[in-house]
């Protein structure tokens, strides 16, 4: 009699419950499943809600015939408002529930886990699954650069980099963060830095966690190993299981594309996408249209909103910009101010959400006016679009100063909102050095193309990764 089949592993996928984590993080999921593993995927019931209530990714996630879903609770009733406030309570909550969590499903006598692919945010879970005896694996959201800046936080302490001294500092080179000395200024740091009290709440948080990573079997990151060079070679002599495996988004595409059979890929969108852009966007000139979005949550003031509106406006420029419907701060009307109202219908198109990875390869877009979170700088590089950087928060400030100083792809207007910036900028980036910047980021975008075929970087380091995983027991 033939022994029974070997299950494949199965590997428990558990990101940080907001958008831009759980996006990078199913891809991820994807890309696993399409390798033959076994998939949980714990979601928590808000966003599971809002993504999974289009059919067409309900059909997308059910054609893959051993994925499933764990849903959780947040901390908050499924239709409270969310916004980057709630992280804490949410952290603390999920961490309250999680052993349990391990418990019930490493118990499951039908789906013995393998191990479990952590957000890296989250390192509360190496215990409590050591304790199960479960390894797990990290995977940080972030730039390889903006977490090796994290992971120096200490050292930046320790060498008196931080605290900043104020605004006068700012322009300051930053000299304790090996690999990173000729590109960061004070500036670039992560927003978690400008503190003056080195005991402030988040920027113990992100050091903790940061540091805390090493404990994990291994660490994967969403980047490519000639995007990010210096921070990757630093990152490789703490974290020796090292797997870059990114751009996540082209990556899955060429997978998808050499698997048989091959499912389609499906936008992980948490809003309802606004086609008619790209029927809009059809009808512009080629490399005619600045692109304009500011990602999932961050929120402008009155003051910044006018000054890109004027900035856009009186850059001659056609726009099509993504204004969500929770885009402005509390108490900023979003009005557009009635002297610019004709100029706008002529030239710009606006949107509640777009399809932007759809949005960045049309012919008509030709450059991105971007707050630099890690998804959307990808999506450009990918795409080719040269980038003009208002980064808000966060790993931000760091992604920005890559695009302008490391990649020379794009120009940065960090701690700036003024419509003569805005005008300016765009019209280099759109005009004067419109072939510069194209040339450059055309370029980079092959790497990044190679990087995630068959035979590239991320593709071997994908294959590793998958072999490490096999070699597990359950
Ligand atoms: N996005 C989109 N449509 C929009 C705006 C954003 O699909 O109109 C997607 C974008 O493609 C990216 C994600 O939202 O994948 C934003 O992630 P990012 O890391 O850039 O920023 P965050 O939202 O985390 O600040």
């Amino acid at each position: 009699m033939d022994p029974p089949p070997v299950p494949p592993p199965h590997v428990i996928i558990f990101p940080l419950a907001a958008q831009g984590h759980v996006n990078s993080m199913l891809k991820l999921a994807e890309l696993l499943a399409i390798s033959g593993l076994r998939i949980t995927f714990i979601n928590s019931e808000h966003i599971h809600h809002r993504l999974l209530r289009h059919a067409h990714i309900q059909a997308h996630f059910a054609a893959f015939p051993d994925f499933r879903f764990k849903i959780i609770s947040d901390g908050f009733p499924i239709d409270h408002p969310r916004s980057p406030d709630h992280f804490m309570t949410t952290f603390n909550y999920v961490k309250s529930i999680t052993k349990q969590l391990f418990e019930e499903l490493v118990s499951a006598p039908d789906r013995p886990v393998t191990c479990i692919i952590a957000d890296g945010i989250l390192t509360f879970t190496i215990d409590f699954a050591g304790d199960l005896g479960v390894p797990v694996i990290a995977f940080r959201t972030i730039s390889a650069s903006s977490f090796w800046a994290c992971f120096c936080i200490p050292r930046m302490i320790e060498s008196g980099d931080l605290p900043l001294k104020g605004d006068e500092d700012m322009d300051r080179d930053v000299t304790s963060v090996p690999g990173m000395e000729d590109i960061l200024r004070c500036r670039d740091l992560p927003s978690f830095c400008r503190v003056a009290d080195l005991s402030d709440q988040l920027l113990q948080y992100v050091t903790t966690q940061t540091l805390q990573t090493t404990a994990a079997r291994a660490l994967i990151l969403n980047t490519f190993d000639q995007l990010e060079g210096p921070a990757i070679s630093q990152i490789r002599t703490q974290f020796p299981n090292l797997y870059t495996i990114g751009p996540l988004h082209s990556h899955l595409r060429s997978r998808l594309s050499s698997s048989s059979p091959s499912p389609s890929s499906a936008s992980n969108s948490l809003w309802k996408v606004d086609r008619s852009c790209i029927a809009w966007l059809d009808k512009q000139p080629p490399k005619s249209v600045i692109y304009v979005s500011f990602g999932s949550i961050t929120t402008l003031n009155r003051h910044d909103f006018t000054e890109f509106w004027y900035g856009l406006v009186n850059s001659g420029r056609r726009f099509l910009w993504v204004v969500r419907p929770d885009s402005l701060a509390e108490g900023s009307s979003g009005a557009v101010p009635e002297e610019l109202k004709e100029a706008a219908a002529e030239r710009g198109c606006i949107v509640g959400w777009a399809p932007q990875e759809e949005v960045l390869h049309h012919g008509a877009v030709a450059a991105f006016l971007t707050h630099s979170g890690w998804n959307s700088t990808l999506e450009s590089v990918v795409a080719g679009k040269p980038m003009v950087c208002w980064p808000f928060f966060a790993d931000q400030q760091v992604n920005s100063r890559l695009v302008s100083h490391a990649w020379k792809v794009g120009l940065d207007m960090k701690d700036v909102c003024d419509r003569e910036v805005v005008e300016r900028m765009v019209n280099e980036v759109m005009g004067e050095r419109q072939e510069e910047f194209a040339a450059a980021a055309g370029d980079l975008a092959r790497r990044a193309r190679n990087a995630a075929s068959e035979g590239g970087s991320s593709w071997d380091n994908l294959d590793r990764l998958i072999e490490d995983i096999r070699s597990m027991k359950p």
